[in-house]
């Protein structure tokens, strides 16, 4: 319904966005509309129409860390008997293993995702299904391959290879990159953890992988029990460290392997020993924290998520829903509500600059902030009020939940337009 209508001399798409005012970033707020020219930002601060008193541009929000072809199981219980549990349960209710069910599940995901202001992802794809239809989704971000397991880690790395190689005929658009995604430290043998961060650093791809997720993983890394060595028994898996030095420090633990580096993204981090955050800032890997999944697997109980203290180390730290499985909504602005509520510790400007600028440095290389020049990846948010008239009060208004998405605009393309923006409300007109 929001089709661009109107091409300039150089075949370059240009159109007005209507809003009151453009936040730049979480300190900066400009008076006026919005002007795109291709898949760029062309001049902001533009004149408005006083109908849009209540429209606000924003910079689209990151999710660093997500399942989208999760996105459609439906009724596992809240991990009230350790992760191991969960996970059993989460096999449970994805039933067989059925590629149309992920695919569907990654649709209903982006659909999600881009309804609710999200432009870009960092989506683990665990069952080959999902990178293709991220790719096509009007999303941008990372689509990581999945991989795990011990015994045959040539193999796979074989076909993380292929795959890596086909990545390009899939994703067409060039909107979504590749990634790998060895998953985690109880499920993935040293070795594979060790070529996967040889081919990231080969080919220049982001690496992420769940770590320091929960204590039980420690545990497990020392003498290969706990709830870890239950469930590998119960899932009729080796244990992938077998004949492996043990370890009790994850983190430490990948940087031997060669996993941590500035194209490293850490999922989790929610039990780092103490001298992690240091370690992290050193060879600049960077944090996915998941609020709502680290409050749905009981963490909050031993403490809460250590967040403050790898900001304070200079961690780069961005902000990821996990999945449907264990969260109730891939809105990120939920996830800013939660953390204002739960986390008076961390200002609302953290919060902005977590979602957008530095989700951005991971998973797509924008700048996360609305300026001239800058990739048109852009929300606009109506408030029940009008537009907040400091960037402090807009930040403050968005990190509470008060404002709804009508549009969400990736590479200057209207990828999503909320029935509530009526038709006139987002026109498209030729600029200049
Ligand atoms: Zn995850």
């Amino acid at each position: 319904m929001h089709e661009p209508v109107d091409a300039d001399a150089l075949g370059e798409t240009s159109s007005v966005i209507p809003v009151a005012a453009v936040l730049v970033d979480a300190r900066t707020r400009v008076r006026g509309g919005l002007d795109l020219r291709g898949a760029t930002i062309a001049r902001i601060g533009t004149p408005a129409p006083d109908s849009a008193s209540r429209r606000l541009a924003i910079a689209g929000l990151r999710n660093a860390h997500v399942h989208l072809d999760l996105s459609l199981v439906r009724g596992v219980p809240r991990a009230t008997r350790g992760f191991a549990a969960w996970v059993l349960d989460l096999l449970r209710c994805r039933g067989p293993f059925d590629p149309s069910f992920f695919q569907r599940g990654a649709e209903a995901g982006c659909r999600e995702a881009l309804a609710t202001g999200t432009v870009s992802v960092g989506d683990i794809d665990s069952s080959g299904a999902a990178a293709a239809v991220v790719a096509s989704s009007g999303l941008k971000g990372v689509s990581f391959r999945e991989i795990l397991g011990s015994g045959k880690d040539e193999a796979t790395l074989l076909q993380l290879e292929r795959w890596l190689d086909a990545f390009p005929s899939f994703a067409p658009a060039g909107l979504v990159r590749p990634g790998i995604s060895p998953h985690a430290p109880y499920s993935t043998s040293p070795g594979l953890y060790r070529g996967a961060a040889r081919l990231s650093r080969a080919r220049g791809l982001t690496l992420t992988t769940h770590v320091a997720e929960t204590l039980a993983e420690r545990e497990f890394l020392e003498h290969g029990g706990g709830e870890f060595g239950e469930l590998l028994a119960r899932l009729g898996a080796p244990n992938p460290r077998l004949g492996s030095p043990p370890a009790v420090r994850p983190i430490a633990d990948l940087e031997e392997l060669g996993v941590l580096g500035p194209q490293s993204l850490l999922a989790h981090v929610n039990y780092p020993e103490p001298d992690d955050p240091e370690r992290l800032a050193r060879t600049r890997a960077a944090v996915a924290f998941c609020p709502r999944s680290h409050a749905f697997f009981g963490h909050p109980a031993h403490g809460r998520h250590p967040i403050a203290r790898l900001l304070a180390a200079g961690v780069r730290v961005a902000i990821g829903t996990d999945s449907r499985a264990s969260n109730g909504s891939l809105n990120l602005f939920d996830e800013l509500a939660y953390l204002r509520a739960s986390r008076p510790d961390l200002s609302p400007a953290t919060l902005w600059t977590a979602v957008t600028e530095t989700g951005a440095a991971i998973l797509d290389g924008g700048s996360g902030r609305l300026a001239e020049g800058e990739p048109a990846d852009v929300v606009v948010v109506e408030f029940p009020f009008d537009v907040p008239a400091t960037a402090e009060a807009c930040v403050d208004a968005l990190t509470l939940g008060q404002a709804s998405v009508l549009a969400t605009y990736v590479d200057g393309r209207l990828a999503h337009a909320s029935p509530a923006a009526g038709d006139e409300a987002l026109p498209l007109t030729e600029v200049g």
